[in-house]
């Protein structure tokens, strides 16, 4: 089973079930305080971790082990599946023709993200196309166009437009032998009117199959506004969490997941187009109780 990468004090706790048959609500007490502090740590939302340790108490005291089962074996099992239900499992992507919209705060790595995810499609034989419709951040143009070239795939963009709406329709037609359009959007919050009214005008044009918040690993309980204001306008269906190469592990994003009823579809681990990781919870599990 996955978790052999624990903490060490988890593990620990853990390790003190090891000779017995049956836990006790002390036992499991310890277990769940370990788990709390490790995803508060995290960033997790108290509300999700309150939510998670009933469940993981209630059933490790009312679930019988199967025969043989050490206590211990009996709750990391429930932890585990515990947190895997937390973290979800990965966003579907066909490997087939879509078309992938981002958005996101400025800053986030919606443009990083955006050449990442071409690259990656296009190591799984597809043949992506970034489309850049920011003209809203100086430079936006060049830093896509150049973060496309090292990724190897084609790009559209027009430094000279002022219309996003109108490039996304144009990017489509000048990009249509492609077959994975990614279309990144310029950063906004979602608390501007006039940027959301955009970004549902570009969602209309480009129509995509899939809408993608990318968040900074670090953003925290501010996941929870962005989530739910940008899944009322265009849909959420998955979330990128970017910068895991840092300090933060991410666990804000689990917010905007379960706000938006969506999953985690990549991670961002650098600043190079190689630096990404399809998301598998296994990983992320460990990393947040790490
Ligand atoms: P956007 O404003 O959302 O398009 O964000 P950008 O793609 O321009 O990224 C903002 C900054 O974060 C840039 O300096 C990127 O190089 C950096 N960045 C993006 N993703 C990652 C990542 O996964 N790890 C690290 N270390 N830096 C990243």
């Amino acid at each position: 089973m996955v978790l052999d990468d624990l903490g060490t004090s988890l593990r620990g706790t853990l390790d003190t079930l090891r000779g017995k048959s049956r836990v006790t609500e002390e036992d499991v007490d310890k277990v769940v305080k370990e788990i709390q502090r490790s995803l508060i740590q995290a960033d997790v939302d108290i509300a999700l971790v309150q939510d998670l340790s009933s469940r993981i108490k209630e059933r490790s005291l009312e679930e019988e082990p199967p025969g043989g089962t050490s206590a211990r074996d009996h709750v990391l099992k429930i932890v585990y599946e515990e947190m895997v239900g937390l973290v979800g499992d990965s966003t579907d992507l066909p490997l087939e023709e879509q078309t992938i919209m981002l958005a996101g705060l400025q800053g986030s790595g919606k443009t990083t993200s955006a050449a990442k995810m071409a690259w990656w499609f296009s190591k799984k034989g597809l043949r992506p196309a970034v489309i850049q419709t920011d003209t809203f951040r100086p430079g936006a143009y060049d830093q896509a166009k150049q973060m496309a070239d090292r990724a190897e795939v084609e790009y559209y963009g027009d430094p000279d437009a002022d219309d996003p709406v109108q490039i996304a329709r144009e990017g489509l037609e000048a990009t249509s032998d492609a077959d994975v359009h990614i279309v990144d959007t310029a950063g906004r919050h979602a608390l501007e009117d006039d940027l959301i009214d955009e970004i549902e005008d570009i969602e209309s044009v480009v129509d995509p199959d899939r809408n993608l918040l990318v968040l900074d690993a670090a953003i925290g309980q501010g996941a929870k506004d962005q989530a739910q204001q940008f899944d009322e306008s265009i849909g959420i269906d998955g979330v990128v969490i970017t910068k895991l190469d840092g300090t933060a592990k991410g666990g804000g994003a689990l917010t905007a997941v379960d706000q938006t009823d969506s999953s985690i579809a990549f991670l961002g681990t650098g600043e190079e187009v190689a630096d990404v990781e399809r998301f598998e919870p296994d990983g992320f599990i460990s990393r947040l109780l790490g």
